[in-house]
């Protein structure tokens, strides 16, 4: 409970701390890349959605709503996805990956699969 800043009762806060380790794929090497992720969040409780959305411009902290009640576990996940990265890589690659990679360059290319069209699937979708 902290005194709330517009005089009123005082406000529920809540400190949310978790680290984890997410092995994501290194976007240059494409091998795996153990990355840690850290949150350490203060969120303010207020009443409802709607109070939430009426402040929620006008503060820097995080606000969540006491009803309905939220999800902790669901609080949690999204601080933690926020935190991924967008482009996962190395600091520095692996050299036993660089290697592969530069001997696969020099010859058999013509074995590669082609790259996938990521909006392949939209197409599909459009029909
Ligand atoms: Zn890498």
């Amino acid at each position: 409970m902290r005194a709330s800043t517009s005089g009123g009762p005082p406000d529920v806060w809540l400190q949310l701390e978790a680290d984890a380790l997410v092995s994501l794929t290194c976007q240059r090497c494409l091998a795996p890349v153990a990355t840690p992720l850290v949150v350490d969040r203060w969120f303010r409780f207020v009443a409802d959605e709607a109070t939430a959305e009426a402040q929620d411009d006008g503060c820097e902290e995080d606000l969540l709503a006491l009803e309905p009640r939220p999800n902790l576990l669901d609080v949690l996940e999204d601080e933690l996805l926020m935190e991924l990265p967008l482009v996962p890589m190395h600091e520095v690659c692996p050299a036993s990956v660089l290697a592969g990679l530069s001997a696969s360059a020099d010859g058999g290319d013509q074995d590669a699969p082609p790259p996938r069209n990521p909006f392949a699937a939209l197409a599909k979708l459009k029909k």
